[in-house]
């Protein structure tokens, strides 16, 4: 398993998690990093304030590292992608507004595609070279697990071999 393979374990099944901290690797860390799962299925994120029954999960980390994990996640969710997002529809009316969209309807929709990719490269470039430590996604059957480091990603498939 390396970081780029994702590990699934059913959803009414808590894992098992390897006995050191997620971010700093230290044995026996004494707190969790506590966060809710996403959706699996992306459409219904739009369905986030309805559905909240997707499973916590906790992640045994340093208290000090759980907050970083914490503040990170908070951070990119609620500041920089709506920022990023909102950078995009400026920048698409910005250029309508200063004339710089050519007049053919698809160079036009060519042009705005080229906008909202360099809006949002700063994000995709932290993403890629940054990746989460843990990320969860789950549905009512399954919980789909991602590690940025393969060697807890290796840990955490031994441990919980018996759902592969
Ligand atoms: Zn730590």
């Amino acid at each position: 398993m390396d970081s780029s393979d994702f590990f699934e374990i059913p959803s009414d099944v808590r894992p098992e998690w390897p006995s050191r901290c997620i971010r700093c690797g230290r044995e026996d860390p004494e707190g969790f990093y506590r966060f809710r799962s996403s959706h699996l299925d992306p459409r219904r994120c739009f369905n986030w304030l309805l559905n909240r029954a997707r499973p916590h999960v906790n992640v045994p980390a340093c208290p000090n590292c759980a907050r970083v994990l914490s503040l990170r996640r908070w951070c990119e969710r609620y500041i920089a992608w709506p920022l990023s997002f909102a950078l995009c529809g400026f920048a698409c009316i910005y250029a309508e507004q200063a004339g710089w969209l050519p007049q053919d309807r698809n160079a036009r929709k060519f042009v705005r595609i080229c906008i909202i990719f360099v809006c949002l490269l700063p994000m995709m470039i932290w993403i890629w070279f940054r990746p989460s430590h843990v990320q969860a996604e789950a549905d009512k059957k399954i919980c789909r697990f991602w590690f940025s480091n393969p060697s807890y990603a290796r840990d955490f498939a031994e441990l919980n071999k018996p759902f592969e």
